[in-house]
């Protein structure tokens, strides 16, 4: 039997995750479920899958969870203390951590030095913390196995082999809903939240059409397998049936081919090595009939570029990059700054980095507020300038953290 906590159990990957397990069966338990602050989702599901503990990371609505919970045995933690209890509990087998944004960081150095394996859904966590956390797993007996479908992929092609065999990672992407246009200043909120291939949260939606997303899958691949930046490239491949792939030395390219599924990745983190049935839809490649590629377009560039930049600077850059891109999501899905700002932000921020080698995690910290602060007062200045002709959103939208 395995016991597996879902940090995140009430977002897009945490909903597929226990659609996996209950498809993988007896064998794969829900042990411990947490989230932000979705309280009557959390609810239904402790009283539909019976796990140990529950944690609720807005102290606000406990009351509710205790009430809902009351006559159960379930233990009812809190804060994000209790994210922390959850990720050294004795008895867990798996961390699955589905955790939204820099919050992810802290479950996860606990689990991997408790020697825990730790399915990683939260690529910030890389990002902002990737030296830190592959030095904590060289020197404890954990092992982390990415969730994110491209990393997944990378992971299944490399299959074990050496780093020293690997040419090069070839990070696919669909391209996001604006693959065919070239000015990002009057997209709405809508259209924006509207990706052609993956249904998921808000802030990777939102991610995936500026390409940050893949931005961010850059630190954290050149951190995951030990990759240096200029040998991950990017490749458009608007089908989403190669995940990634990766090219050897010997001149073969390896690839991960299925229906786009986060369930497919999902079950994979939870049975590595083993192989189970699972619930994606078998790929037909006949139905599929043509695959096709095309390089990243300028906007992209600009995005990707903002990866390499930041994984050259080395030290606090890269979580300069993702605590400066948190609070621009968060901006543009309140409407205080177009689309096309977030890029251009991050870029100047960027540059005005003063990066720190080798950071302390406090220095990193440090880092992510100067970033978030910085991002905020450019929000605050470029405000006045467009709010004339902001996006025509119809509804305000607040970044949900467990979306
Ligand atoms: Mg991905």
């Amino acid at each position: 039997m395995k016991r597996i906590a879902i940090l995140g159990s009430t977002g897009s990957i945490g909903r597929n995750s226990l659609r996996v397990l209950e498809n993988l069966g007896k064998e794969y338990v829900p042990y411990a479920l947490s989230c932000y602050s979705d309280v009557n989702l959390l609810v239904q599901q402790a009283l539909h899958y019976h796990p140990q503990v529950v944690a609720l990371v807005n102290n606000e609505k406990i009351s509710i969870l205790e009430e809902k919970l009351k006559g159960t045995r379930i233990k009812i933690l809190s804060g994000e203390e209790g994210l922390c209890e959850i990720a050294e509990l004795e008895k867990l087998d798996l961390l699955l951590n589905a955790i939204i944004g820099s919050a992810g960081f802290l479950p996860t150095l606990i689990a991997v030095r408790k020697g825990k394996r730790i399915a990683l859904a939260n690529k910030e966590t890389l990002v902002s913390f990737g030296q830190i956390i592959m030095e904590e797993l060289k020197n404890n007996k954990s092992e982390i196995i990415p969730v994110d479908s491209e990393h997944s992929a990378i992971f299944q092609c490399i299959n074990g082999r050496a780093d020293s065999t690997i040419k090069r990672i070839i990070l696919t992407s669909s391209g996001g809903p604006f693959r065919k246009r070239k000015d990002l200043s009057n997209v709405t909120i809508e259209d924006t939240l509207n990706h052609p291939v993956w249904r998921m949260g808000k802030k990777i939606t939102v991610d995936s059409a500026t390409m940050m997303n893949k931005a961010l899958e850059i630190v954290e691949a050149h951190f995951l397998f030990n990759v240096p930046a200029q040998d991950i490239s990017v490749v458009i491949h608007p089908q989403c049936i190669i995940h990634s792939a990766v090219e050897f030395v010997d001149g073969s390219i390896i690839a991960q081919l299925s229906n786009p599924d986060m369930a497919l990745p999902i079950q994979y983190a939870l049975t590595f090595p083993e192989r189970k049935q699972s619930i994606t839809k078998p790929l037909d490649l006949t139905e599929i009939a043509s695959l096709t590629f095309e390089p990243p377009t300028a906007t992209a560039i600009l995005a990707l570029s903002l990866a390499y930049r930041a994984i050259e600077k080395g030290g606090t850059t890269t979580a300069v990059l993702n605590a400066s891109n948190e609070v621009l999501v968060d901006a543009f899905l309140s409407e205080k700054i177009p689309l096309n700002k977030i890029t251009e932000i991050i870029n100047s921020i960027i540059n005005k980095h003063s990066s720190i080698k080798d950071p302390t995690i406090e220095e990193i910290k440090e880092a992510e507020n100067w970033a978030r602060k910085e991002a905020e007062k450019q929000v605050n200045n470029i405000r006045p300038k467009t709010a004339d002709h902001r996006p025509q959103a119809k509804k305000k939208n607040v970044l949900n953290g467990q979306n």
